[in-house]
């Protein structure tokens, strides 16, 4: 598993964000909750971001790149894969965690 560790929001400069060593700065969900409000139209990615609100309370990545998607309405493959990646081990983690 990522390391992960606490890291201060570059926004608010009030909160902390839980990151990995892959994330140069972080937001946190309270700056960032207006931006994940966007309207998704297409069926396979309303699908595809449609995971427990919780995930992108806890996450900055998966927040990020719902974000990302709302603004270009595109995304890479890679991000993608890295997503699915992130809510897997969040449903495994949540699982060992009962
Ligand atoms: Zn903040």
């Amino acid at each position: 598993m990522a390391l992960k560790y606490k890291q201060k929001c570059i926004r608010c400069k009030k909160n902390y964000v839980l990151a990995t060593s892959r994330q140069n700065y972080v937001i946190c969900y309270e700056c960032q909750e207006n931006e994940l409000k966007g309207n998704i139209k297409d069926e396979k990615m309303k699908k595809f971001f449609n995971i427990p609100h919780k995930y992108y309370k806890e996450n900055a990545f998966l927040r990020n790149i719902k974000i990302n998607y709302l603004k270009y309405h595109s995304l890479s493959e890679k991000q993608i894969e890295a997503f699915k990646k992130t809510v897997k081990q969040m449903r495994e983690d949540a699982r060992e965690n009962k």
